[in-house]
């Protein structure tokens, strides 16, 4: 059966792999992206598939109900794939106000539409309203805790993950009460090509490149779990086409890294790849800097369910992840460097140095 599927926040980092991957996997579906174009949203990473006949791309809001209405109707939508997000934490910090409007008036707004529209439709069973979320909704774990389930309860600890978790409750509420076929998946850190320069591994690649400090939060031991983009996108893919309406998958690479080993890592890579850094070793631009409020202190997932139900397993390790993604951040210099704007610079100095 082809599909014709949403994408909202289809130009931001994830959604846009995700993008490219539907477009290689299945060429015969119609793809429909909605997208605002916020500082994370880039239509260069869309440049790929623009052409194709059966891509389509709409600038505009997802709380806008009456845009969601028309598109759902226009394009005869079969599928969300539901991504777009204020996505940084530590912007959230700064401004939750944007968080709470995107990530859960905007979640609600699509999933009511989608109601009336999978209502319209006759209640399809194939429809279906994939909701991609974070493992941050689980709060933080001390070191010698057991991963993230999906039965873990929810204790998100920052604005950004509060928001996804009010989110992630309306999406669950929406298969319970009205049986609207939602899935919800929870996943850890994503890096890869395509992610905003704010994130923690491009922002490291950059700053090398540039002979910028590394700025490393406390004491750099927080611990995260990384996974490489393209195989989030493919767990994505199985979870729509076989995961179960009202279930929830965790996603993760079951790569858990300190952070200052993370970084370490980048700058030896870097070290390697490119002699003539203006700063070498990369490592003397390592700087600790006060740490992030409410700064979790480790992330680990257990993906088990997804593994055994759907078969998924990651399949790029993290050494080779993190080499191809220094690569491309190598190799795309004309991408980034137009990001790096005057925005840009304020929110940086004001996370960074003024607090
Ligand atoms: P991103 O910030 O790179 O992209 C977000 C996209 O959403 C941008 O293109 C932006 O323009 C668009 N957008 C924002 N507000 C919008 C609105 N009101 N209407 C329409 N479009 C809007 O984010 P990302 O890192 O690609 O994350 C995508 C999703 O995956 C998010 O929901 C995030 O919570 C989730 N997630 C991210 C990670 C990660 O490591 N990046 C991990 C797990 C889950």
């Amino acid at each position: 059966m082809s599909r014709r599927l949403l994408v909202t926040g289809g130009a931001g980092f994830i959604g846009a792999n995700f993008v490219h991957h539907w477009c290689q996997t299945y060429p015969e579906d119609r793809i429909v992206v909605l997208d605002a174009l916020t500082y994370a949203g880039n239509r260069e990473n869309l440049a790929a598939v623009e052409s194709r006949e059966n891509f389509q791309f709409i600038y505009g809001d997802i709380c806008d109900r009456s845009l969601v209405d028309h598109i759902l109707a226009a394009e005869e939508i079969d599928a969300i794939a539901h991504f777009a997000a204020e996505s940084h934490v530590d912007r959230s910090i700064l401004g939750p106000g944007a968080f709470v409007q995107t990530n859960v008036v905007g979640t609600f707004t699509l999933l009511e539409a989608f109601r009336q529209h999978w209502q319209n439709a006759g209640k399809p069973e194939a429809y279906r309203f994939l909701h991609v979320s974070t493992d941050e909704v689980y709060g933080s774990l001390g070191p010698n805790d057991p991963s993230f389930s999906e039965t873990t309860p929810y204790a998100p600890n920052s604005p950004y993950s509060a928001s996804k978790a009010g989110s992630d409750h309306l999406v669950r509420a929406y298969y319970h009460t009205y049986q609207l076929p939602t899935i919800i998946t929870n996943c850890s850190n994503n890096y890869g090509a395509y992610q905003f320069p704010e994130k923690l591994i491009p922002l490291m690649c950059i700053h090398i490149l540039m002979g910028k400090q590394l700025p490393v939060y406390g004491d750099g031991k927080n611990v995260r779990d990384w996974l490489y983009v393209n195989d989030h996108c493919r767990a994505l893919d199985v979870v729509i086409n076989r995961g179960t309406p009202g279930e929830t998958y965790n996603i993760g690479g079951n790569n858990e890294v300190e952070n200052i080993s993370l970084v370490q890592n980048l700058c030896q890579i870097m070290d390697e790849l490119s002699p003539n850094l203006p700063v070498s070793p990369a490592a003397n631009l390592i700087t600790f800097v006060k740490d992030r409020p409410g700064h979790d202190r480790r992330y680990a997932i257990n993906a088990n369910k997804l593994t055994t139900e759907l078969g998924w397993t990651p399949s790029v390790t993290i050494t080779t992840g993190l080499r191809l993604t220094v690569e491309w951040y190598l190799q795309n210099r004309d991408w980034w460097e137009p990001l790096l704007s005057e925005e840009y610079q304020a929110y940086y100095w004001q996370n960074y140095v003024a607090s």
